[in-house]
């Protein structure tokens, strides 16, 4: 059943979205080499928590297995998505996807960003940008009276051009209440095809791009999603509504990418 939201909703989802911004921008401070993704995770759990919000991934159910026992998700390198944060330090040249999920006032947030930890490769940065890139020909496509093929199709065909992997068993969602709603927004599709986007539709966009080939596997903790060749993967998420014309991107990069410069001079 799909939900559209009311103003008044978009308000609360925004919100629970800046939270969530916010959060990976107090991580985006710390990660450096030697860090660990434990010690982002307590960063996070703290912050959104003194924010008068909770962590929705922590304890969230897994139907393969035992809840998330964290509040974000770290991904690192190879790793696609849904990594369990623990005591290994980050290394210079990883790159670390963190996750990160509120919910404030009854509305979920949820957003995504790959960081380079120290200086990374050339060919990763580009993997970053251009997962990156991805996301934004997405919410182009968000937009009233096209449909939710088109933003799929934008996504896989703009990485898929870098002779880039597109994952197809994990998609974006439909957000509000609950963190995960309907429908289905896959990284991949047909222009044209799929639900037509109407005014106060909302959903997380987040496409998981490989730099090898698009085929994963689950690890044994039945959470970790690893590229089939270990080769790295990049993920990048931002919850929007669709509004006429354009987009209204509810979560924000804005704060991240300010620490993130500011670290660079
Ligand atoms: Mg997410
Ligand atoms: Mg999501």
């Amino acid at each position: 059943m799909i939900y559209l939201k009311t103003d008044e909703e978009v308000e609360l989802l925004r919100e629970a979205n800046l939270l969530v911004g916010k959060t990976l921008a107090e991580l985006a401070k710390v990660i450096e080499p030697g860090v660990t993704t434990k010690q982002l995770d307590k960063i996070a759990d703290t912050f959104i928590r003194d924010h008068g919000a909770t962590p929705t991934f922590l304890g969230f159910p897994n139907p393969n297995g035992g809840p998330f026992p964290a509040s974000i998700c770290t991904s690192v390198n190879h790793q696609v998505v849904h990594g369990i944060p623990n005591d290994i330090p980050l290394r210079e040249g990883d790159i670390v996807s963190i996750d990160c999920g509120t919910q404030l006032n009854g509305y979920c947030g949820d957003s995504c960003y790959t960081f380079a930890v120290g200086e990374i490769s050339d060919d990763v940065r580009k993997l970053l940008e251009t997962t990156k890139d991805a996301l934004y020909k997405g919410i182009e496509q968000a937009v009233v009276g096209h449909r939710l093929g088109d933003i799929s199709y934008a996504v896989q065909s703009h990485c898929e051009a870098q002779g880039y992997g597109v994952v197809r068993e994990f998609v974006g969602h439909g957000i509000g209440k609950k963190m995960h709603e309907d429908p289905q927004v896959p990284n991949y599709g047909r222009r044209g095809n799929g639900i037509l986007l109407k005014n106060g539709l909302c959903i997380a966009i987040e496409p998981m791009i490989t730099m090898g080939v698009k085929d994963i596997y689950m690890q044994e903790d039945r959470w970790g999603i690893i590229t089939r060749d270990k080769k790295p993967a990049a993920h990048f998420e931002h919850s929007i509504c669709v509004r006429k014309n354009k987009a209204d991107i509810l979560s924000s990069f804005e704060e991240i990418e300010k620490v993130l410069s500011e670290k660079s001079l």
